[in-house]
């Protein structure tokens, strides 16, 4: 048995502190009735809990860590950037650096702003699109999620999915009202909102790779039927790459799928596990922007040279030129990604449990599921029972995964193939729990 004594103590008291004991709903566990561990500290691919338990971790922070934890560079890079100040709230260099950066792997971000967090970005963008097309409504799809910003905490995915909460008490009716929701991979159902109202609707939001469902990947030509609606209204299409972007490819969904948005929300690795988020596109659209434009957005800490710092690091590594013979580091990222789940496929085969398993680059997941996982009606018709087995099965052998069937696991450069040779041993004893329970 996991001993996670002192986790538990920890626990109890952050109870006591916060609400649920934590700052962020998923982290509390509630969902897979054990106490979570605390976290002492994270090296590489491993994270390690206050009661001395070793993980390999696919969480990575929910996505940022991609190059591992404390990674050697970022560390330095930070602890000279800390040395020369933590935030002066005043241009610098280095924010220019990581703009140059990302827009060279995001070509569609003709103009960018840095801002501290994917809430952040997401509300911002649609502020932008509400006031550059003078348009009230926006569309977004059931169990995507945006971060938690009143009109887009509706119908959301991945914490509020967990908790069965469809939509949070607080957000207004009036609010609400401008956000219309429609089902994810469906054509028809944007389509007959497209036609029936097109012309009011601002944008239309979407995750390219849906992750707060589970991680699932759209279907062929969903996307580009996205792009063809939205142009023939006058309509922005927003691609929320929060989590897909430098994962699904390394230039994103967009790279991954030939689709150019009108704008693109960036977060989670762009801050390198520091908060920073982004938003841009179009320059026509960007320069509606305060203080070029109107559309008012600021941040005290946005910017901040320490986020900047690690974002920039992170990203030089991912992006840098592989050796002669290498594989880029997303390719290798992705293969690694394909070796795990084939790994899992054949377990679960073996153990008589039906799973569907998706990928898209790094990003990937599993449902307990005969059928086929295509929207969040077919995520939530999946065997929460039996993935909460697995879950702490997993956890028992020294795995650690995010604690819900709504989320999406992350596979880092620091990931060896000795460490996913375990993790593909380990999922096949859970997966005989799964069968035996
Ligand atoms: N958009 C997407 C696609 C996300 O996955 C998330 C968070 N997981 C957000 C936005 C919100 O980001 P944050 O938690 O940094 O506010």
């Amino acid at each position: 048995m996991l001993n996670l004594k002192k986790s538990a103590a920890a626990f109890a008291e952050a109870k006591t502190l916060m609400p649920g004991g934590v700052n962020s709903p998923v982290r509390s566990y509630a969902n897979v009735g054990c106490n979570p561990p605390f976290i002492a500290r994270a090296q590489g691919d491993k994270i390690y809990d206050i009661d001395g338990n070793e993980y390999i971790d696919y969480v990575g922070s929910w996505g940022p860590m991609v190059v591992g934890h404390a990674h050697p560079n970022v560390v330095r890079a930070l602890q000279e950037a800390a040395a020369r100040g933590t935030s002066y709230g005043a241009p610098t260099c280095v924010e220019s650096d990581l703009a140059k950066l990302v827009m060279k792997v995001y070509p569609s971000i003709e103009v960018i702003r840095m801002v501290n967090s994917g809430t952040e970005a997401t509300m911002s963008a649609l502020r932008l699109a509400r006031g550059y097309t003078g348009r009230e409504k926006i569309v977004k799809f059931v169990g995507c999620y945006h971060g938690h910003s009143d009109s887009l905490l509706v119908h959301a995915g991945s914490g509020m999915a967990t908790f069965g909460v469809p939509s949070s008490p607080g957000v207004t009716r009036g609010t609400a009202q401008d956000t219309i929701s429609v089902p994810y991979n469906d054509v028809d159902a944007i389509t007959k909102i497209m036609e029936e109202m097109g012309d009011e609707i601002a944008a239309v939001i979407v995750e390219p790779v849906a992750g707060n469902m589970g991680c699932v990947p759209p279907r062929q030509g969903y996307l580009r039927t996205l792009r063809r609606l939205t142009e023939q209204h006058g309509t922005l299409l927003i691609f929320d790459e929060v989590m897909c972007g430098f994962r699904a490819s390394l230039g994103g969904a967009q790279a991954a799928y030939g689709i150019t948005p009108d704008l693109t929300c960036l977060g989670k690795i762009i801050g390198g596990g520091l908060p920073v988020a982004a938003y841009g596109g179009r320059r026509d659209i960007m320069m509606k922007v305060s203080p070029a434009g109107p559309v008012y957005q600021a941040g005290t800490l946005s910017g901040n040279p320490l986020a900047m710092t690690a974002g920039l690091e992170t990203l030089k590594i991912i992006t840098a030129e592989p050796e002669p013979g290498e594989a880029d580091y997303s390719r290798m990222l992705t293969l690694k990604t394909k070796k795990l789940l084939l790994g899992w496929q054949e377990k679960a085969r073996k153990a008589g449990v039906a799973i569907q398993a998706h990928q898209a680059g790094s990003m990937f997941g599993i449902f307990f599921n005969e059928h086929e996982v295509w929207d969040y009606e077919d995520s939530c018709a999946s065997d929460q029972e039996a993935f909460k087995v697995w879950f702490l099965s997993m956890l028992e052998q020294g795995i650690y995964l995010a604690p819900s069937q709504f989320e999406t696991l992350f596979m880092s450069g620091a990931h060896s193939e000795e460490d996913i040779e375990r993790t593909i041993d380990a999922a096949g004893n859970a997966f005989e729990q799964v069968a035996k329970s």
